[in-house]
């Protein structure tokens, strides 16, 4: 079975969520169950030729590819996935990647105006890739909005010729990433106006909605846990307004719960902390502990006090409208709290004003820090995640493996991976509450530091929790199952 992975991210290239995580530990993943997986991402200014190896693929017969009418030169570029034979693609073009951010303009922000032309660009030269390789994919599959338009161009008879048989399978990595852009779209994107009108397949009030156009064509459908799959057709601020679309294409559409790389995420062997532990030995976690407690400019403390971790980016979809109108209560509590994130500027200020009236109690670092998130990660005792929802959630995953008991919102992935340890007692890996309210939050909060004051419960918890497996394993074989429903799905393009 071959499987080509189209994406806007892959660690270790390119990463700013979950999606770029999956993607650098998925392919290696089904690797091992014989599929025979190579990925396609954008060559940003930020990937280093030198580091990943880069090799131009210097015989391509594409040098251009077609916007409308406008040729727009492009570059392939090839490597690998690091430690594996997975081969990567990098779709280079200076205009559309040779600047500093991934979507957003680092300095405002705020996303690039010309998102839409960009990942246009990038979808239709992943495809026109394929003319220079002896070799025709099985599987097309995109992930999430920035490349939605390819089910349409394979479904519609716009890709490659070697292509019309292959199947399209679609990631939901987040609905609240629509990819909507003015109907002047159409013209980049190769469309005519006869893909639009009121209710066709990638039309949302008035706008193209690059989102609707994957859930529309592609053969076969998933995101990434079972509750976020069900949730999205419940309601209309769930699926966004296409919990219509949704809903009809539901015999197509399955859930399959992200995994994690266990390779980058073992506190045993981690090298991005310093001292490694494991359930056997856990005394290294109490090490990084004065390591974080140090990075935050604290000392360690004569009582036992936990430290409460948050690693997130700062949006409305993580609860911290939440977490900011209980942060003086949250501070006042017996605990320390560090927060890692970026992104809404009004969030930023807000942390970073508590942080100068409270600094002995809560340590705000507003930027993206990869080994300060193992950092915390492995000294954290606790970590917060209130979403409003959540996909999937990676780092509830990461802070289980490390022993770091989650409090969560039940809501999507959470819901799926935490156990609640007052509703599920001798079984629980973490607290979880209902209501996305502050009244809720505060309460679970209140539960989970009452269960630190316990050491052998707390110690039960933390060995429950580090024994979960959430490694890739069980979930690629979901995959390769859904490979094989999209082919036998398989439409003609019409
Ligand atoms: P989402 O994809 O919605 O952002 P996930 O929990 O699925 O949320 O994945 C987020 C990933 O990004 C995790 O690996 C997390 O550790 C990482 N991350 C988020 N913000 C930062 C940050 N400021 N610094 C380092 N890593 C971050």
């Amino acid at each position: 079975m071959k499987v080509l992975m189209i994406a806007a991210e892959a660690v270790p290239f390119a990463k700013v969520g979950g999606l770029g995580d999956v993607l650098g530990a998925l392919p290696a993943a089904l690797r091992s169950l014989d599929v025979q997986v190579r990925v396609v991402i954008p060559k940003y200014q930020s990937i280093d030729k030198g580091r990943y190896n880069l090799l131009p693929l210097g015989d391509h017969p594409v040098r251009q590819v077609l916007l409308g009418r406008i040729p727009v030169p492009v570059q392939y570029y090839h490597t690998v996935l690091p430690d594996t034979d997975v081969p990567v693609y990098l779709v280079g073009n200076d205009a559309f990647f040779q600047r500093p951010g991934i979507y957003d303009d680092p300095i405002s922000g705020h996303g690039y105006e010309d998102n839409g032309e960009r990942f246009l660009f990038f979808s239709r030269a992943a495809l026109a890739l394929l003319e220079g390789l002896d070799w025709v994919p099985d599987i097309i599959h995109c992930h999430d909005s920035q490349t939605g338009m390819i089910p349409a161009y394979i479904r519609t008879g716009m890709g490659p010729a070697a292509c019309t048989l292959s199947s399209t399978v679609y990631t939901i990595h987040n609905m609240g990433y629509l990819g909507l852009f003015p109907k002047s779209i159409l013209y980049p994107a190769g469309l005519s106006e006869g893909f639009f009108y009121p209710g066709s397949p990638l039309e949302f009030y008035d706008h193209v909605c690059l989102m609707k156009a994957a859930l529309s064509y592609a053969d076969c459908l998933n995101t990434v846990s079972e509750s976020y799959a069900i949730e999205i057709q419940s309601s209309a601020e769930f699926g966004a307004g296409l919990d219509g679309v949704l809903r009809t294409r539901r015999s197509d559409l399955f859930g399959i719960m992200n995994g994690i790389d266990y390779k980058t995420w073992n506190p045993a062997d981690d090298p991005k902390i310093p001292y490694h532990y494991s359930m056997d030995d856990i005394s290294g976690k109490y090490e990084n502990k004065k390591e974080l407690l140090l990075r935050c400019g604290w000392q360690t403390p004569k009582e036992r006090i936990p430290i409460l971790g948050m690693i997130s980016r700062l949006t409305d979809q993580k609860g911290f409208d939440l977490v900011l109108a209980r942060l003086e209560e949250i501070l006042s509590l017996p605990l320390r709290l560090v927060i890692l994130g970026s992104g809404n500027k009004a969030y930023e200020q807000v942390l970073q004003q508590a942080m100068l009236r409270h600094p002995d109690r809560i340590s705000v670092h507003l930027r993206f820090d990869d080994a300060l998130a193992h950092l915390i990660e492995a000294g954290s005792d606790m970590f917060l995640m209130p979403s409003k929802y959540e996909p999937c959630g990676l780092n509830q995953l990461y802070s289980m493996r490390y022993g770091t008991l989650p409090v969560v919102r039940a809501t999507g992935g959470l819901r799926d991976s935490v156990i609640d340890d007052d509703h599920n007692p001798y079984r629980g890996t973490g607290f979880s509450f209902e209501a996305y309210s502050a009244e809720a939050m505060m309460e679970a909060l209140h539960r989970s530091l009452r269960a630190f004051q316990d050491v052998s419960r707390w110690s039960y918890m933390m060995n429950r929790a580090m024994s979960c497996d959430f490694s890739w394993n069980h979930s690629a074989e979901k995959y390769k199952e859904l490979y094989l429903y999209a082919i036998s799905k398989r439409r003609p393009a019409y």
